[in-house]
């Protein structure tokens, strides 16, 4: 029997823009859903609600539209609220949510203590003994009472998608706080009440998060959800080791669109590595469904270093089709078509290059002729060819030059080229020179 098409969520927090380890995330979960004709929620986690703004929301969509994500549902936590609230009664009925006074000093004094006696720093549930009349005291003194989840002390297991067998043993842990003395809801409740809510089956996000499960599983057990299965895959890395965060701006996918990074190489190397696949182009993220899953996921941290990423770009636009790019060369106001776009592609780092191209080859631009190759260039402007032009031009042409010069190799090839090109370096002149034409070409060669 095969099973029902999986529901997943990415739930980002919109306190800032996405960065590239956040995108791994997203993408695992759409690639997840789309392999087996699943759903992508995107869930704004913004019960924080003087960090999260409306303008990061709708940079994290951006960015992930510009990623190729469209979610087929989107939620938002701070309209959910009242089903927190509900959830909260529930625990609280069952007598597994109870109220805390410690103030932050308090509970730093207690932390300390415990470590100079070399024990673990785990809340003492020094509140579950306060009687009616000590709450009372404490209420009367103006304290307001944060909410803290009972834990059962007993080991939590998983089968995690990428990790495979997981233990936590819950009596290791601090009894989570769930509602701030404010009344707001720390992450930990709504995430459980909402993957109830909307049906969610699969948990898929950073192992930064393995805790979270095992609290979170006791949370779905609790409330009456069955849990759904979890994969918690490895998270990015800088060179150095250290995490990414969203301080890194350099790294946020809106800094690298800027920067001219395709969407696709930025997916690719997001999903691909720290996986058993090699890093590989892709021209979009319908090839990458073909590619990594969760199964293939590596244990151990993956480094994210941007010259891996200049260099998978490179070599996503030299594979990339003409109609792959050509909404996005008419935008940069390139109109040479499918001709253009194979004689210059494999010379790009950035698409935005390809408009320096179409420069050369159908503006103006200062040829560079030094005056140990005016002969040279001379007798090449005297053997120009007529036209039409193809890419058999060059090949008769530069050899009807050398033969009218004795030059060869490189001083041939080289005056030739400053002189057509203005640059040192570029596609090959087979390829170029029927696009520049012979109008243009005569004139370069004359010097202007
Ligand atoms: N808002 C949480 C985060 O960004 C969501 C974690 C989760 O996927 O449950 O870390």
């Amino acid at each position: 029997m095969s099973n029902p098409p999986p529901v997943v969520r990415f739930a980002p927090s919109p306190t800032g823009r996405l960065h590239i380890g956040n995108a791994r995330t997203a993408l695992f979960n759409w690639l997840f859903a789309k392999r087996r004709g699943g759903t992508f929620i995107l869930r704004y986690d913004d019960t924080d609600r003087e960090r999260s703004t409306e303008e990061f929301a709708r940079g994290i969509a951006e960015d992930l539209a510009w990623l190729g994500i469209v979610p087929d549902r989107v939620a938002h936590q701070s309209q959910r609220v009242d089903r927190y609230g509900a959830a909260a009664e529930k625990l609280r009925a069952l007598g597994r949510l109870y109220a805390c006074y410690e103030t932050e000093e308090e509970l730093e004094y207690r932390r300390r203590r415990q470590l100079a006696m070399h024990k673990p720093p785990i809340y003492d549930r020094a509140a579950l003994k306060l009687s009616a009349e000590d709450r009372a005291k404490f209420e009367a003194e103006g304290r307001r009472p944060h909410w803290r989840f009972l834990l059962d002390h007993r080991a939590v297991t998983w089968d995690d998608l990428v990790r495979g067998p997981q233990t936590i043993d819950c009596a290791s842990l601090s009894d989570p706080v769930l509602i701030r003395a404010d009344g707001t809801y720390l992450y930990t409740l709504p995430s459980v009440v909402d993957d109830v809510d909307l049906g969610v089956t699969h948990v898929i996000r950073g192992e930064d998060h393995v805790t979270n499960t095992a609290v979170q599983i006791q949370l779905f057990e609790w409330l009456g959800g069955a849990p759904p299965a979890f994969a918690h895959h490895n998270l990015l890395t800088l060179p150095s080791g250290e995490g990414l965060s969203k301080r890194l701006g350099h790294l946020s996918l809106q800094a690298l669109r800027e920067q001219g990074y395709e969407p696709s190489a930025v997916a690719a190397l997001a999903v691909l590595i720290g996986t058993s696949h090699a890093v590989e182009p892709v021209e979009s993220l319908d090839e990458l469904l073909h590619k990594a899953d969760l199964a293939d996921v590596s244990h151990s941290a993956a480094k994210f270093d941007e010259a891996e990423l200049a260099q998978l770009n490179a070599r996503t636009l030299h594979r990339m089709s003409y109609a792959g790019v050509k909404d996005r060369l008419g935008a940069l106001g390139v109109s040479g078509g499918e001709e253009f776009w194979d004689a210059v592609r494999g010379n790009l780092s950035t698409l935005a290059e390809a408009r320096d191209w179409w420069r050369v080859v159908h503006e103006a631009i200062a040829p560079v002729i030094e005056p140990a190759d005016r002969d040279l260039i001379e007798a090449a402007a005297a053997t120009l060819p007529e036209e039409p032009w193809d890419q058999g031009t060059w090949a008769k042409w530069s050899d009807a030059v050398k033969n009218a010069t004795g030059r060869k190799g490189k001083a041939l090839f080289r005056p030739l080229r400053l002189a057509l090109t203005g640059r040192e370096h570029g596609p090959e002149l087979k390829a170029l020179l029927p696009l520049i034409g012979r109008e243009r070409a005569l004139s370069r060669l004359s010097g202007g």
